[in-house]
């Protein structure tokens, strides 16, 4: 069916190896068509703990799409569309630091953009009169509320996972995996993780003022830790299929804690970041951003 809103409010974005939520009950599909083109996939909306929720596999089941292809803006307008408020993000990683192991769960709290051929806002005028340009904060790329629901949520025993409570994600274009010099230099800058989707995602997230965290799972060193096996997509697919069963688990503790209202700024992020004078704003512009802005403008 085409997106009705008030369908989910919790998201969830299943990255390499979690295609499926199997333990969802009362399970509806919907194919949303966006300004931005089709979603990933069709969004699954079920039942967990009590509350609906809308997933969405990032690369399409089958893992069709590369990271530079997902199609980010649609699926984050997709699930806007569908009445979604929080979105929790799983993502495999790697490790730039010893204490971070494969299997290890990672709230990260800060990101680092390396990506280079995205498109990064709903909001690109591309020069053009009429269209609308807006700069949302992003010091603090997760929504803080959520992170630290999530990182609760990912400790609970039933989990039985080691859960580290921050770090940096430094986001690369990919599709390969990193050169050992650019390793050894991300791991020099300070930066903790390094995968390659929560960018633009995080970005086109909060500009779409939902709340946005990530559950990053460890899958192997990177390739700065010379005395380890390098790595393959093999060794990295065996240990997804490990940490998805543990994402799986940290969402069945997570979404009871998910239940009320939002207590934070992510749902009022346009608020002061719309620069364009509205009269400028071309009729087109609002038609095609109107999810986003319709409660803004005059
Ligand atoms: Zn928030």
């Amino acid at each position: 069916m085409a997106g009705a809103g008030g369908v989910a409010r919790i998201g969830v974005i299943g990255g390499s190896g979690l295609y499926r939520m199997d333990d969802l009950a009362d399970v509806e599909e919907h194919r949303v068509e966006t300004p931005f083109g089709p979603p990933s996939d069709a969004i699954t909306v079920g039942t967990l703990a009590g509350e609906r929720v809308a997933f969405l596999p990032r690369h399409g089941a089958g893992h069709r799409y590369a990271p530079a292809d997902i199609p980010a803006r649609a699926n984050i307008y997709a699930l806007k569309r569908l009445g979604v408020e929080r979105v929790v993000a799983v993502s495999a990683v790697g490790s730039l630091r010893e204490g971070l192991a494969p299997l290890d769960l990672v709230v990260p709290d800060q990101l680092f953009d390396r990506t280079t051929s995205r498109p990064r806002s709903f909001f690109e005028s591309g020069g053009a009169d009429g269209g609308c340009v807006v700069h949302v904060a992003f010091a603090e790329p997760f929504c803080p509320d959520l992170r630290g629901r999530l990182s609760a949520a990912a400790g609970a025993p039933a989990v039985g996972a080691r859960v580290h409570d921050g770090g940096t994600l430094v986001v690369i274009e990919g599709p390969q995996f990193s050169t050992r010099a650019e390793s050894r230099v991300f791991r020099g800058w300070g930066l903790d993780l390094i995968g390659m989707t929560t960018l633009p995602e995080a970005r086109l997230a909060r500009e779409a003022e939902l709340c946005y965290a990530t559950l990053a799972l460890v899958t192997d060193y990177d390739v700065w830790k010379t005395d380890e096996e390098p790595v393959t997509v093999q060794l990295v697919v065996e240990r997804l299929g490990r940490n998805a069963e543990a994402a799986r688990q940290v969402l069945r503790e997570l979404v009871p804690r998910l239940a009320g209202g939002r207590a934070c700024g992510c749902g009022d992020a346009l608020r002061d970041a719309i620069i364009t004078d509205p009269a400028r704003i071309a009729p087109e512009t609002r038609l095609r951003l109107g999810l986003f802005l319709d409660r803004y403008l005059p």
